[in-house]
């Protein structure tokens, strides 16, 4: 395993984003703040922490890696959402890769009535996106290269790493073998 952020790093870069998002909201508008699960889980406890504004937050879940590394079939699961409709939502997730997710979801928000719609990633990945929309506040970006820790997965594994960090090849193999039922 490679690291990529460390502790450190990442705390900085988390408390950048919060005072990005400070500036932007300043701290008296009401906002909307919507985990994109569950990669965002880590991100998410850390980043409301910091924020100044008063919030409501709730969840939704998407997944499109499914079971590998590489981008699968797009699957939003809305069920435990709360109500947007008038309000300023700020969809957080733990990275901009294809874009497929936050531009998906964002259509979402929108059908649900949301006032205003931003995005907020720990990462962007450095490569062709597939969609027009970028995210609004981005604490870091990053090559185009698979990575797990802080919330970010391969099969579930990884999410409670304290860093960012490179999955080699081979540690992807043992661990697909490893999670066999
Ligand atoms: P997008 O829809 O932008 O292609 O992908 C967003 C989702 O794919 C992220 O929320 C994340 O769950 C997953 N994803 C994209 N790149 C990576 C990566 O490098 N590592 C991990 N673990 N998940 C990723
Ligand atoms: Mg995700
Ligand atoms: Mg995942």
């Amino acid at each position: 395993m490679r690291v990529l952020l460390d502790e450190t790093q990442l705390t900085t870069g988390v408390h950048g984003l919060a005072d990005e998002i400070d500036r932007y909201y300043g701290n008296q508008r009401h906002l909307t703040v919507i985990a994109v699960m569950t990669g965002s889980l880590v991100l998410f406890a850390d980043l409301i922490r910091r924020l100044s504004m008063p919030q409501r937050v709730g969840v939704v879940q998407a997944s499109s890696y499914r079971g590998g590394t590489t981008s699968g079939q797009l699957h939003v699961d809305a069920k435990m959402m709360i109500d947007v409709s008038g309000r300023d939502v700020l969809l957080v997730d733990d990275i901009f890769d294809t874009g497929k997710t936050l531009d998906r979801l964002r259509s979402m928000m929108i059908e649900f009535g949301a006032n205003s719609v931003k995005t907020a990633v720990l990462l962007h990945k450095q490569r062709d996106h597939a969609v027009e929309l970028r995210p609004d506040f981005v604490a870091f970006e990053i090559p185009d290269e698979f990575v797990v820790g802080y919330g970010l997965d391969y099969l579930d594994m990884y999410r409670n790493l304290p860093y960012l960090a490179v999955l080699e090849p081979a540690e992807i193999e043992a661990t697909a073998s490893e999670q066999q039922p």
